[in-house]
């Protein structure tokens, strides 16, 4: 989790109120100050969006309720948890603020101790939920992602090749003589073993994009967005040798003396159209065909 301080967002028209909130948490915090709702979206739809938002309500031209508004309307921001601090101190004024969204209500004149706790306690629920998102997202044994953020992570990637326009390329891994590594030397060593070898592809696979999941059981899956058959068969072949270099012994093998993966590798070209089921159908045949071709080796095919 990252170390650097919290990025509070502190929307108000009245200068003084910035002034006044951002004294108030910049120890803590890093403020960042926006003297309109337009400033506020330009923020929050920027490049390092707020970890937090303390909005007023009463403002010229966009006020606070339209500005939640477009906030929750986008992916982008609706996971931003906001503050209102406002003048507008009426039951019904407060209901429409949490109605709209907003994780707390703040009424103006304000303690200040008691905003600094409601917005340290609304970041320690993000910061939470952070936590738990990750774990949901991880492999337990072997801590790379699993395969649901695998599935996530591929249709995203998937939509954007075919907008773009960019070729896009997928390996299946699975390593070889596994149920007879496991029945020699025991899971524990089993276990020890797949973390080696994701650690290995993990770190092969650098360029941002690149995704390796754990697939399930000894089987591994490889994202290769924006990359061509050529550049995709050097990372694979990588892979092959990274996995060569740990140099497990596995006395039980018939492809080697180690543990050694096969790899089923498939790109698809730029104007090539299918459909993701025949994509990675295709690296889990092409994975089949490396087994059966004597294993430690990368079966490939271009679609389109
Ligand atoms: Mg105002």
């Amino acid at each position: 989790m990252r170390k650097e301080k919290a990025r509070i967002l502190i929307v108000d028209d009245e200068k003084m109120n910035l002034k006044v909130l951002a004294d108030l948490l910049k120890e803590e915090y890093s403020p960042v100050l926006a003297r309109s709702g337009e400033q506020a979206l330009q923020q929050a739809f920027g490049e390092a969006p707020p970890d937090l938002i303390l909005l007023d309500v009463i403002m010229p031209e966009m006020g606070g309720y339209e500005v939640i508004k477009a906030l929750k309307n986008s992916d982008k921001t609706n996971h931003i948890p906001v503050i209102f601090v406002t003048a507008l101190n009426s039951i019904q004024d407060e209901e429409r603020g949490l109605l709209l969204g907003a994780v707390d209500y703040i009424t103006k004149p304000f303690s200040p101790p008691i905003v600094k706790m409601r917005v340290r306690n609304h970041l320690r629920i993000v910061h939470q939920y952070k936590l738990l998102d990750q774990l949901a997202h991880l492999d337990g044994l072997t801590e790379i992602p699993n395969r649901r953020r695998f599935e996530e992570v591929f249709h995203k990637e998937w939509a954007r090749a075919a907008r773009n326009g960019t070729p896009f390329s997928l390996a299946m891994v699975d390593v070889d003589f596994f149920k007879q590594f496991n029945d020699h030397y025991g899971h524990a060593m089993g276990d020890i073993a797949l973390q080696r070898i994701a650690k290995a592809l993990d770190c092969v696979l650098r360029r941002p994009g690149d995704l390796v999941a754990r697939y399930g059981g000894e089987e591994f899956v490889m994202l290769l967005p924006e990359t061509d058959a050529f550049a995709a068969y050097e990372v694979a072949q990588r892979c092959l040798q990274q996995v060569v270099g740990l140099a497990i012994p596995h006395q039980y093998s018939r492809a080697g003396e180690t543990v050694t993966i096969s790899i089923g590798l498939v790109t698809k070209g730029i104007d090539a159209i299918t459909a993701p089921q025949i994509f990675i159908a295709t690296a889990d045949k092409n994975l089949y065909l490396a087994k059966e071709n004597g294993r430690n080796r990368i079966v490939e095919s271009v679609i389109g």
